[in-house]
């Protein structure tokens, strides 16, 4: 049973960083996907991604960079609810699964994560320093498609975050329909 638990968190765990891997988050995703779907259990999505984490590596090297990596990770853990699932899903990139949980505490929590990254310190040789990370906040909605629709909207307001100048969260929103668009443009 040991050695069956052993490979079990070998399979679903990033081993720099404790955090699941990206195969274990889809996979959570997924069912939390299904609940949504057959239930209208409202789940959230955020995603995290470092800024300017090329001039990390190149000014302290490639093992601080990782360091910084770990950092992110503890930082997510730290901030994130009991129930909510951290996965590494990208080199510098991290996403959280938000079950039972609408966009507006959706919100709270990625603010709360970039609070924590933002007071990470990280070692190098050259001294201490500090990083930020941007994040997208995305909540399941019936427009969309599938789950990778809301991993899609996830990235979206998190290209919307590093284009407003990084260090913080932004919502995504779903497109205007012709009729509201038309009342706006009133
Ligand atoms: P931005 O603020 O726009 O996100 O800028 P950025 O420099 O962080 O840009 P981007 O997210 O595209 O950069 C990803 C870089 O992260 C590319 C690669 O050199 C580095 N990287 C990816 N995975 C790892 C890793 O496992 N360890 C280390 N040390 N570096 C990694
Ligand atoms: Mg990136
Ligand atoms: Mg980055």
């Amino acid at each position: 049973v040991r050695n069956a638990e052993k490979l079990e968190r070998l399979a679903t765990t990033d081993s720099l960083t404790g955090l699941y891997n990206r195969r274990h988050f889809l996979a959570s995703l997924e069912a939390e996907w299904s609940r949504f779907h057959r239930y209208y259990r409202s789940v959230s999505v955020l995603m995290v991604d470092i800024d300017h984490f090329k001039s990390i590596n190149d000014r302290f090297g490639h093992a601080v960079g990782d360091e910084a990596i770990k950092a992110v990770a503890n930082a997510c853990l730290e901030g994130k609810r009991k129930p909510d699932i951290v996965g590494r899903i990208g080199g510098e990139e991290f996403a959280i699964l938000l079950p039972e949980t609408g966009l507006s505490p959706a919100k709270g929590v990625a603010e709360r994560i970039r609070k924590h990254i933002a007071e990470q310190t990280v070692m190098s040789p050259d001294g201490e320093f500090h990083l930020t990370a941007s994040i997208g906040v995305a909540e399941a909605s019936v427009s969309m498609f599938g789950m990778d629709a809301l991993m899609n909207a996830a990235d979206q307001a998190l290209y919307r975050a590093k284009a407003q100048g990084r260090n913080c969260c932004v919502s995504w929103s779903p497109p205007p329909t012709a009729k509201s668009a038309a009342l706006l443009g009133r």
